[in-house]
């Protein structure tokens, strides 16, 4: 396991709710972070099947583009009773036909997708967050972090916080959906913190555990 040496580092994401996550949970750690949004890197095609696969597409199209190591997320939602979907295609499924995207769509979609299969259930809408997180330097190295929150697909959606698909998603053991709750409830995690809520926290608690401590 290679340590992160630096202190500037480029957060490789387009995705403004993404950016906004990992910057908050990254602040703590003195970090001077651009994304590749900001430093106008084009977004490079997600061609992988899993998120492993496309989180390494985009750390390292960032870090050679860079010179500077890179963290990526690929993330996505993934449903037991559609059979894993969404899954790595969750951001493809709020694309409209002008290239833009549209969450209250997708969220839409999915509830529908439920509706075909006859789901009405709580108790059969189990699914879960994925985040995969991958550190790349420059010369090619990569490190992946994998983080996941369990929980239950709702409807109506609740909430205007967070993003994506928050409004729908009910983590286990809460009566709140990601939407409903600020950052700080969603990380669930802050340094020096045994255990974290949402995905993307846990997969940075393992990044912060594996690259930051000596
Ligand atoms: P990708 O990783 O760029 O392929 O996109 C993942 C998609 O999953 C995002 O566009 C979001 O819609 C969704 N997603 C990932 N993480 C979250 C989250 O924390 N809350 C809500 N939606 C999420």
């Amino acid at each position: 396991m290679r340590k992160l040496d630096t202190k500037t580092i480029v957060v490789a994401s387009h995705n403004a709710g993404k950016i906004r996550e990992i910057e908050d949970l990254i602040g703590p750690f003195g970090f001077s972070a651009k994304s590749a949004a900001e430093l106008k890197f084009e977004e490079p095609d997600e061609t992988g099947t899993t998120f492993e696969e496309n989180a390494t597409i985009k750390a390292l199209a960032s870090a050679k583009a860079s010179g500077l190591p890179a963290l990526s997320d690929d993330s996505g939602l993934v449903v037991d009773a559609l059979d894993g979907a969404p899954g790595v295609y969750t951001a493809n499924w709020a694309e409209k036909e002008d290239g833009t995207r549209d969450f209250a769509m997708a969220m839409e979609k999915v509830e529908k997708a439920l509706a075909d299969k006859g789901v009405t259930d709580a108790k059969d809408r189990a699914a879960r967050f994925v985040s995969v997180l991958c550190l790349a330097w420059p010369d090619g190295h990569t490190e992946l972090f994998r983080g996941e929150v369990e929980g239950t697909v709702v409807w109506p959606p609740r909430g205007s916080q967070g993003f994506g698909y928050d409004p729908v998603f009910q983590p286990e053991g809460y009566e709140t959906t990601f939407g409903e709750m600020s950052a700080e409830e969603k990380h669930g995690w802050k340094p020096g913190d045994a255990a974290a809520l949402s995905h993307r926290a846990r997969a940075f608690k393992l990044f912060v555990e594996t690259c930051l401590k000596v």
